[in-house]
């Protein structure tokens, strides 16, 4: 899939536009296993799938090695790229690599700071924002890649406010985002209140929510709890009625995931987009149940 046919899709989609996120595996053998789970989910007429990028550039290679693999699979792919301790000519090198190997796209992040630092700080030669990696990616491969930048329907745990951080998204599209994908979040009302916010503030792109079967209480507390997003006590009640036996929550957290896709889908949003934590199972069976 081309730019121009990725950013169509998501744009006016003649069905629900379908993303899934992968992670760089860390060994072979989770290598071995991250590509099977490709090979699992490639039938299903997913849309694209997106690689994310180790903090730090430490996942620079395995981004895109595994990112190649994935697109040999024929997986239109989105490289995420964060600023963490990148210079921009770092920054340029990191994109040149994904344009030979033929990805699709890229989020462009500015990513969270390094285990050990409480707050981000930039590389001197490098940018503070997402919004300076937008324009870079625009001005070193003008049109080549479809650009996502991230959104959040909680909001940004750094940010003071919804009206700040809401004009820095707007910020980030008028540098030339053309979708924005959010972090993950269990409560549909928080994506709809998110957009709402963002059509307000001028975003006109495609906002894809970010859905993830949650595995079990503990994983969703873990999970949630990093992320700062909110877990609805109805979820909590349903995991918590399944006691100690974890294929029970397992089936609880696609549940939830596939009551969540279809009240999203129903009201209005693009597709969703699924963290399925480099696993098969889950995903398999959400899709399998959104069919049905
Ligand atoms: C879909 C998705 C995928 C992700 N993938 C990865 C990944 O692969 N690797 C990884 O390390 N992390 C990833 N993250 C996490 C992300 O890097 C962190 O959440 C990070 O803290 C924020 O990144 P951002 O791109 O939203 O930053 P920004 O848009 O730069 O925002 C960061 C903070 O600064 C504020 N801000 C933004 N612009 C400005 C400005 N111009 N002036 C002042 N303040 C501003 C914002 O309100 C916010 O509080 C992902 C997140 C999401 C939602």
């Amino acid at each position: 899939m081309s730019r121009s046919q990725l950013i169509q899709a998501l744009r006016a989609p003649a069905r629900p536009t379908v993303s899934v996120e992968f992670f760089p595996p860390k060994t072979p053998e989770a290598g071995a296993k991250m590509l099977e789970v490709a090979r699992a989910l490639r039938p299903l007429g997913i849309d694209f799938a997106s690689l994310t990028y180790g903090a730090g550039g430490t996942s620079r290679d395995t981004t895109l090695a595994y990112g190649a693999e994935l697109v040999k699979l024929g997986f239109p792919l989105i490289g995420h790229l964060t600023c963490v301790g990148h210079s921009q000519a770092e920054l340029t090198e990191v994109i040149a690599g994904y344009d030979a190997a033929g990805f699709s796209g890229i989020l462009a992040l500015r990513g969270d700071p390094p285990k050990g630092q409480t707050a981000f700080t930039a590389h001197p030669e490098g940018f503070a924002h997402a919004e300076g990696l937008v324009r870079h990616i625009a001005a070193v491969r003008p049109g080549r890649f479809a650009v996502g930048v991230a959104g959040f329907p909680e909001r940004h745990p750094d940010a003071t406010d919804d009206l700040s951080d809401t004009r820095f998204l707007a910020g980030k599209v008028s540098a030339g985002a053309d979708f924005v994908t959010t972090q993950l979040f269990l409560d549909n009302e928080d994506y709809f209140r998110f957009v709402a916010r963002a059509r307000a503030a001028g975003v006109t792109v495609p906002i894809l929510p970010g859905i993830m079967p949650v595995l079990s209480l503990k994983q969703a507390r873990n999970f949630c709890g990093f992320c700062k997003a909110r877990i609805p006590e109805a979820l909590v009640r349903e995991l918590e009625a399944c006691g100690d036996d974890e294929e029970a929550q397992r089936k609880v957290g696609v549940s939830w995931a596939v009551r969540q896709v279809r009240g999203l889908v129903a009201r209005g949003a693009p597709g969703y987009h699924v963290y399925i934590l480099n696993r098969a199972e889950s995903a398999l069976d959400l899709f399998a149940q959104l069919k049905s």
